[in-house]
């Protein structure tokens, strides 16, 4: 029998970061992870904190994706000097490249629609036209039309954060379990039972944030996860000399290597690297950077990503069982720190705020007009 505080079921960047807000908030956590066997996008992804493609017609998600990028700055510092490992955060703004004069257009109204949207909030952007952006990155090739820039944007490496974590929730006196996959949970109000390898755990408040592993486990305490995954695909080059800042499509690490990415792929359950995708990356990244055609590629992955319906998160409480929260959404990286800094805190307090009921999963069930 293992008594806690609070018990978190998945331990990929949505659970590792709520968990780690729990335990800095002083609650003995549990955090219990299925392990290698399980999909785990935590250990696949591309790293960025983005924000200027977040939340055209949704301004609670703009407001939500910018404030966690904010907060990244304190976060990351946080966590280096909790536990010694640097998730590496860099906040120096970033670039969507548009490869048409018609990609361009399509994209400044989105970002015009997102600053329309926020009013008062400011959303700043910048549209660079070919001749600005040459200047900027003479790399780029002859079909780029320009591109659009925020200072919001910014990147980690994801496999640092992380470890990090794991270890600040160690840290704060916290329990990791790999290898604990969850299959039932008992619910009463404020009431958790979970038995997985042999222990008991148990605690007055649950978090589900399992990524696809949420669609089974939240019915368990009367909530609704209704997750599908949706595969990436990503190419690891070799090192180069410093060419590119940070752009949505590909991003060089600070030891020099590229990663190419941004493909989003119905693929069922299938996380295999798939041709077409990977040649479609790189020949979108080669028609960006000519140069990029006679760097060699090291490495290729693929990975699922954890999307609702909508592509918004789903953050709720039971109201069956008050003290169960469900958290998921598909831009972990991006919300790392406002999932430990913003939402463990209301998980803490029993509540979450007005301005996160727009993530509540009623959403899905509204009846459609006869
Ligand atoms: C190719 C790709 C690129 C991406 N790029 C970015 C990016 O640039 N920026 C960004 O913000 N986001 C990005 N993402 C998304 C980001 O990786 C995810 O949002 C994030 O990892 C989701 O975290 P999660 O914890 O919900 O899910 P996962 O990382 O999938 O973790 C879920 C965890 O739950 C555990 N689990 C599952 N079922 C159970 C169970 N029954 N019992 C116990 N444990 C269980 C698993 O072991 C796993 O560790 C990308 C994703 C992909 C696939």
């Amino acid at each position: 029998m293992s008594t806690h505080d609070a018990i978190v079921i998945g331990g990929g960047l949505v659970g590792g970061a709520i968990g780690y807000g729990l335990a800095r908030g002083g609650l003995k956590v549990a955090l219990l992870d299925e392990g290698d066997t399980a999909f785990r996008a935590a250990r696949g992804n591309f790293g960025l904190v983005w924000v200027q493609s977040k939340g055209a017609g949704v301004p609670e998600y703009q407001c939500w994706s910018r404030l966690s990028s904010e907060l990244w700055v304190d976060f990351a510092a946080e966590l280096r000097d909790a536990t010694g490992v640097d998730p590496m955060h860099e906040r120096r703004g970033g670039l969507r490249i548009c490869l048409s004069e018609q990609e361009l257009e399509e994209r400044c109204k989105m970002v015009e629609q997102i600053r329309l949207e926020q009013g008062a909030a400011n959303f700043e952007y910048q549209v660079l036209g070919r001749e600005e952006l040459k200047q900027l990155i003479p790399a780029i090739g002859p079909e780029v039309a320009g591109a659009t820039y925020t200072r919001y944007d910014g990147a980690v490496n994801p496999l640092p954060l992380l470890r990090a974590l794991h270890a600040a929730i160690l840290r704060y006196g916290g329990k990791y379990a790999p290898h604990a996959r969850v299959t039932a949970i008992a619910a009463e109000p404020n009431e958790f039972t979970v038995e997985v390898g042999g222990t008991v755990y148990l605690a007055p408040r649950l978090v589900i944030a399992a990524g696809l592993g949420n669609k089974e486990l939240a019915p368990f305490v009367g909530l609704d996860a209704p997750v599908r995954p949706v595969r990436g695909n990503i190419i690891a080059t070799e090192r180069v000399a410093p060419a590119i800042p940070l752009t949505q499509t590909i991003r060089q690490m600070p030891e020099g290597g590229l990663l190419l990415g941004d493909s989003y792929e119905e693929a069922g359950y299938d996380d295999f690297t798939a041709l077409r995708p990977l040649r479609d990356i790189a020949s979108r990244a080669v028609r960006a950077f000519p140069f990029l055609r006679d760097v060699n590629v090291v490495r290729t992955w693929a990975a699922l990503r954890v999307m609702s319906p909508d592509g918004l998160p789903i953050y709720e409480q039971s109201r069956d069982f008050p003290g169960a929260f469900v958290a998921t959404c598909h831009s972990g990286v991006t919300l790392a720190a406002a999932h430990a800094l913003r939402y463990a805190p209301h998980v803490i307090e029993g509540k979450l705020p007005a301005e996160l009921a727009r993530f509540a999963s009623a959403r899905f069930h509204v009846q459609k007009a006869a």
